[in-house]
């Protein structure tokens, strides 16, 4: 299938090597990381055999999320934004477009950073590593009340966020003790990541910006299965002790939330999602070096769901989404 739009598919800067601080990584598959994160060339011509028209880079987790000095997180959200737009994108513009990163350490400076990638730099969302370190074990989720000016500034802007995973605080991985293999993409990355996203619903955010939408990769980490039954336990659950959300959170899920198939090669897991939100809130993603474009294209390609349904994912949402 041609024309597909891939809408997780990561970078990294020259100046950092992130994949190889992961100690618990097969070193075989950390190999050409690295190099696949960084190469233009490469990517377009992986683009090219698995039929991707356009991919939507993002920079790779944790990103700025994981710096703790405001000023050095500036900086550096402002230095990428530039790289990725003058030195990424531009080596293909119609083919290569970009998602944000924004230094959430300052609320007020992420939100200026948001207005001039997207208004300036032409970067068409924004992508977000997860909760934001503001020293080396705390850190702030974007439901917390500081962060507001940030979504002020992402509503106005009319753009997406994604939210995307990264490991839990060191101090909340005891579930993990014994299992290190389990802390990062295999496991703890979704936890972490649908509970992030379950506080936003929670939290009234979606009341407050109705039009704002958050989009989760790996097929919604989970929700369109775990919410229900969120919702059904909560209704027992004293009030206060879970936000002040005017309405459910499958709502919020159905109506605030676009899922993409990053990292997923599951018909039935597809299938499910999308009785649950709709075929029109599923997006075609890779996760890209982390996942091959080949391997998820065979999937997606031969998967068994409506032709019309397939083209509606592969790139008929997203270009209405974004207007491409
Ligand atoms: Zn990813």
């Amino acid at each position: 299938m041609r024309g597909k739009i891939a809408i997780e598919e990561h970078w990294e800067s020259p100046e950092v090597d992130t994949p190889s601080t992961f100690g618990f990584i097969d070193p075989n598959y950390l190999a050409h990381l690295n190099q696949r994160l960084q190469e233009v060339d490469r990517r377009l011509e992986e683009m090219d055999v698995a039929g991707i028209d356009i991919s939507v880079l993002s920079l790779t987790q944790p990103g700025v999320q994981g710096i703790q000095d405001k000023r050095a997180a500036v900086d550096f959200a402002r230095r990428m934004n530039d790289y990725a737009a003058e030195t990424l994108a531009m080596r293909d513009p119609k083919r290569l477009k970009t998602f944000a990163c924004v230094p959430l350490q300052d609320p007020e400076q992420a939100a200026h950073e948001a207005r001039r990638a997207c208004t300036e730099l032409g970067c068409i969302g924004v992508l977000v590593n997860g909760f934001t370190n503001t020293g080396d074990d705390s850190g702030t989720y974007l439901d917390e009340p500081q962060v507001l000016p940030f979504w002020q500034a992402i509503s106005e802007l009319d753009v997406p966020v994604y939210l995307h995973p990264r490991m839990p605080l060191v101090s909340q991985r005891k579930a993990y003790a014994g299992y290190p293999g389990l802390v990062g993409s295999a496991w703890g990355f979704g936890h972490e990541t649908a509970t992030h996203a379950l506080r936003l619903m929670l939290s009234g955010l979606f009341d407050r910006f109705p039009k704002v939408n958050v989009m989760l990769g790996h097929l919604g980490e989970g929700l369109a299965l775990s919410l229900p039954r969120a919702e059904h336990r909560l209704r027992h659950q004293m009030p206060g002790s879970h936000g002040t959300h005017l309405r459910t959170p499958m709502e919020y899920l159905c109506d605030n939330f676009y899922v993409t198939t990053s990292g997923t090669f599951r018909t039935q897991g597809l299938l499910h999602t999308i009785s649950e939100i709709g075929v029109d809130r599923v997006l075609f993603a890779v996760d890209y070096p982390y996942e091959s474009m080949s391997e998820i294209t065979q999937w997606f390609d031969e998967c068994a769901i409506s032709p019309n349904d397939k083209r509606a994912i592969a790139s008929g949402n997203a270009r209405r989404l974004f207007g491409f």
